[in-house]
């Protein structure tokens, strides 16, 4: 089991002109649902497709049309809730948010103010090796997407795409228990990782399916500790909510920005205006979108359209019962099982297909020999390429193939090397291709002291030397080494070196 002793990781303090100032900052992640049909229309999600090519007449808000509730997209949310250690609310609804979105024809927005289908849960963010922060979450619910609008293909038009419109969202909401810059992006990171894991959001920010609106307050040294202490938010700083951001690297960059911009109006004796921002990455600044609206602005209401929804604990039962095992669970297994560092298990469980390849090349072999090769060489060489673990032209087989011949010490590391290299690029079975091309490690003591033999008659100075100096012994190795083209066992040959030294 996960060890769940962890240290709290200091916050982040930014000294300003007169004192010194915490960051508190809360998401609101919005993720994409993995699911080939949209949230109310049977219409497809596909990315990229041939604009409103995949509108369904409730996307497009014809008359007489009605939502219709897709289960599979409640699944996934049950999903994502349990993965994330969340209570499952067996009765959800669905509200209407009213506001003019030019690319969600109804003019409202299908979203669940009231009564989320996810309660409270957590995410463990881990900040170096067991150094972690517990985030937790206050609620997901499920909502629509809008559909995009183009202003930049005709100088006097505006276009509308409403392929996007419709499609199911998860908001993530978390409480503000994140204290700095690189722990808000660790916490999107762990949300991503565990949302890939569980296969209810394919996170690719890129895309826009994965992308956080991100509040950020500052306050004085002690003040976030008396919020924990009583659960009372006033004695936190006035938040700003910066809109929309789909970069680790802005993310970041956005929360030092409007940190270091509150600390300076606060220090000037002014007060934070609570507020919707937008950052814009050329400037490297955050500037006002809107002021902040308020729940009853948007006149929500129950949505008459649909009932509420009913789920069974048996079917959310049957859910949690079918869930993979997830990040933490499984760097803890890789750690005790395999002897992995934290920092190599985390490496290999940053993503499933990575730790499948590990898992099947370190069955039954050292593990931390196999850590090193699949995160040293497979990834070292992959990503010279700029290819992914998906594409990788070594197997798992292959490389536990040359695993076992260093095993066996039939080759000795450098010429493994060699040998992944020609697998890489050739494909082959390595055990016949050493064979093949006489890449076998001479263990033959006779032969090798032979080798040796013939070192030392060539360079009698040299030997003189190394006779008083047991540091120059290292060049009779390497002379041998370079003789036998890197093929002779180098712990024999050291041993023989020695001995005729006498070492
Ligand atoms: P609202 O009801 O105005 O939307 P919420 O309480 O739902 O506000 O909070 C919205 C988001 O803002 C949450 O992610 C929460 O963690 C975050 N948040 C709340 N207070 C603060 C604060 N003082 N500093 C930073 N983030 C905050
Ligand atoms: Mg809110």
């Amino acid at each position: 089991m996960l060890d769940l002793t962890f240290e709290t990781p200091k916050p982040k303090v930014i000294q300003g002109a007169k004192s010194d100032w915490e960051l508190v900052i809360g998401l609101e992640v919005h993720a994409q649902v993995s699911s080939n049909a949209k949230l109310f229309s049977g219409a497809s999600t596909a990315f990229g497709a041939e604009p409103n090519s995949n509108v369904a007449f409730v996307d497009a808000a014809m008359p007489g049309m009605l939502p219709v509730i897709n289960e599979f997209c409640v699944a996934q949310a049950v999903r994502t809730g349990l993965g994330l250690k969340a209570a499952i609310n067996l009765v959800s609804a669905f509200d209407r948010k009213n506001y003019f979105y030019p690319d969600l024809p109804q003019g409202y927005q299908i979203s669940q103010l009231y009564h989320p289908i996810v309660g409270e849960g957590e995410v463990i963010v881990e900040m170096g090796p067991g150094v972690a922060r517990r985030v937790r979450i206050e609620r997901i619910h499920l909502e629509q997407d809008a559909g995009k609008s183009i202003h930049d293909m005709d100088p006097n038009m505006s276009f509308v795409d409403l392929n996007r419109t419709g499609v199911a969202l998860m908001e993530i909401v978390s409480r503000p228990d994140i204290r700095g810059p690189e722990e808000a992006a660790s916490y999107v990171a762990k949300l991503r990782q565990i949302m890939q894991y569980l296969g209810t959001c394919d996170g690719n920010m890129q895309n826009g399916n994965l992308r956080a609106d991100v509040n950020v307050s500052v306050c004085r040294p002690g003040d976030y500790e008396r919020y924990q202490e009583t659960g009372d938010h006033s004695v936190l700083g006035t938040r700003c909510e910066i809109k929309n951001m789909n970069s680790m690297r802005f993310i970041q960059a956005a929360i030092d920005y409007e940190a270091r911009r509150q600390i300076g109006i606060l220090e000037d004796g002014g007060s934070v205006t609570q507020e919707t921002r937008l950052y814009d990455p050329d400037k490297g600044e955050t500037r006002p979108m809107r002021s902040k609206e308020e729940a009853h602005d948007y006149r929500y209401f129950p949505d008459p359209d649909l009932l509420p929804l009913e789920i069974e604990q048996a079917w959310v039962d049957e859910i949690a019962a079918s869930l993979p095992e997830l990040p933490d669970q499984k760097k803890a297994r890789f750690m005790e099982d395999f002897g992995l560092t934290d920092y190599d298990a985390s490496v290999l469980t940053a993503e499933t297909e990575a730790a499948a390849y590990f898992e099947a090349v370190a069955e039954g072999r050292d593990g931390k020999a196999a850590a090193n090769w699949v995160i040293n060489e497979l990834f070292g060489r992959l990503k010279k390429e700029d290819h992914s673990i998906a594409e990788t032209p070594v197997t798992p087989a292959q490389l536990g193939a040359i695993l076992d011949l260093i095993a066996k010490g039939d080759i000795s590391g450098k010429i493994a090397k060699d040998l992944f290299e020609i697998v890489y690029t050739d494909g082959g079975d390595p055990a016949e291709i050493v064979a093949a091309r006489g890449m076998k490690q001479v263990t033959d003591t006779g032969a090798i002291e032979a080798a040796v033999d013939e070192i030392i008659a060539a360079n009698p100075a040299q030997v003189e030397k190394a006779k008083v100096n047991p540091k120059l012994a290292g060049w009779f190795v390497g002379q041998v080494m370079k003789a036998t083209g890197g093929k002779a066992n180098p712990k024999a040959v050291n041993e023989i070196v020695a001995a005729k030294l006498g070492h």
